[in-house]
């Protein structure tokens, strides 16, 4: 039998499409690439299994995601069912079941996301992509003529893998290596240097979120419920944001809390002595105090309501945070970066194959996005805005979770669940609003 010869380094530094970052985003986007029949080089600065500061839920609207890319979400492997949400609030305790629908699963899950991001990228692997470990990109490689974006430069930053792109020898750790592609993907996260580079930065009119978790040995560690609380005090005052406490169903709880930039407290406040705060008015037998924290309080931002535009620029496509995508409502952000994912691949793919027309196929990733969560978000902004008023946040936790038929239809409206056609009347509100509100 023949041996296939190593692939060249030459081969090994260019594809189709480079995709930067591997969360849910960027496996997401190589997956359904390589699906497609493509070439894809993932690069991705840390080494799996790796965490990421994260709340760990996932409502059906992320199942549906996991489902289609065929990733196993066994049980026994980790995965946490829940069937709903539980609500805590204004002296009410309220569970609200996922809502039954054609169009998503009928639960969420729970999974810790060191395996969690790790279960996603294998599973991108076995589909054809590559993936190179411990690759930080380091800027873009340009056209001089045109601007266009031509690959990256990156650094081998921690010891590579046996890849087949990257390989390891000590006098490889430092210097710059040049990938070249025929299009790149932005999926490098909240802060995308990537895109900052290409001149796309932060938009200060959208909303943004900051939230901090962490994790406790607790007796909560099983739950049928997401539980969320939506009174977070500062003082006398009512802050727009929820606390969160997710069971992992490995002894510990994911404990945590977001705010958002609509409120004047927000660049004011101290995350950690909040939680703390907030954490001291549990009942002590939960186990949310210090000596039962298994890992420091970490925060990160939640880039909300497309914070960065355009999507498409010169060769680059922006996918999940790096693109702004977390659900202005409920903070939350990973069916998102893997919904933006499966909208860039098809995108790209449709591009890559259609010569003539590419830049225009390309020009549409924007519009695509917009039709999809455009109205809704401009919707979640003005949600956003009204709450950052301490006194709406107060009504509507005082009078609001008293009402089952609002609130369910409420949890429809956050957690973006309803049925695209048809549906009840609850889903025929929420679409026709979403499509007259103007996508921006
Ligand atoms: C405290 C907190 C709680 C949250 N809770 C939830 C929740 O419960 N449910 C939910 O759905 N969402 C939640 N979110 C939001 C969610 O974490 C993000 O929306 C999601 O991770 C976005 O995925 P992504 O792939 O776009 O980016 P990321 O997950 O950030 O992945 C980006 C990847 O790019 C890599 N990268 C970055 N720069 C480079 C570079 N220069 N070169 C190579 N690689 C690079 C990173 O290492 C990383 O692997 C939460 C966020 C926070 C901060």
């Amino acid at each position: 039998m023949t041996q296939q010869p190593p692939p060249s380094d030459h081969a090994a530094d260019e594809a189709d499409v480079i995709v930067v970052g591997a969360g849910p985003a960027g496996s997401a986007t190589a997956h359904y690439l390589a699906r497609a029949g493509l070439d894809v080089l993932v690069l991705e600065k840390s080494t799996f299994p790796r965490d990421k500061v994260c709340g760990d839920g996932l409502t059906p609207r992320a199942v549906k995601q996991l489902v289609a890319m065929g990733v196993p979400i066994d049980e026994d492997d980790g995965w946490v069912r829940n069937r709903g949400l539980r609500i805590i609030g204004g002296g009410v305790r309220l569970e609200l079941d996922w809502p039954q629908l054609a169009s998503y699963p009928g639960y969420g899950l729970v999974r810790a996301r060191r395996g969690f991001d790790e279960t996603l990228v294998r599973t991108a692997q076995k589909a054809g992509v590559r993936l190179a470990e411990g690759v930080t990109v380091t800027g873009p490689l340009l056209d001089d003529r045109t601007g266009r974006i031509t690959g990256v430069t990156a650094r081998q930053t921690a010891p590579a893998r046996d890849n087949g792109a990257a390989r390891g020898q000590a006098d490889e750790q430092q210097s710059e290596r040049r990938y070249r592609a025929r299009l790149v993907v932005a999926a490098d996260g909240n802060s995308s240097r990537l895109s900052v580079a290409m001149g796309l930065r932060k938009r200060d009119d959208r909303p943004l979120g900051v939230a901090v978790r962490t994790y406790y040995t607790s007796p909560r560690h099983r739950d049928d419920y997401l539980e969320s609380w939506l009174e977070l005090w500062d003082g006398q005052r009512l802050l727009p944001g929820y606390g969160w406490i997710f069971g992992m169903g490995d002894g510990t709880s994911n404990v945590g809390l977001g705010l958002l930039n609509t409120s004047e407290a927000f660049a004011n406040i101290d995350y950690r002595a909040l939680l703390k705060r907030w954490l001291a008015g549990m009942p002590p037998e939960w186990g949310y105090t210090e000596e039962h924290r298994t890992e420091p309080v970490r925060g990160a931002a939640l880039p909300m309501g497309f914070n960065r535009t355009p999507h498409y620029t010169r060769g680059l496509l922006l996918v999940g945070d790096a693109g702004g995508m977390v659900n202005p409502f409920n903070g939350e952000g990973i069916a998102y970066a893997m919904e933006s994912g499966a909208i860039a691949a098809r995108v790209i793919a449709q591009a890559l194959s259609s010569a003539a027309g590419a830049e225009e196929v390309l020009r549409s990733y924007p519009q695509q996005l917009k039709d999809a969560y455009g109205g809704y978000y401009t919707l979640g902004r003005k949600f956003v805005g009204a709450i950052g008023n301490p006194k709406v946040m107060r009504l509507a936790t005082r009078h609001g979770l008293s009402h089952p038929v609002l609130m369910r239809f409420t949890m429809k409206l956050l957690a973006n669940l309803t049925e695209p056609r048809g549906g009840d009347a609850s889903d025929r509100i929420i679409n026709a609003l979403s499509r007259m509100t103007p996508a921006a």
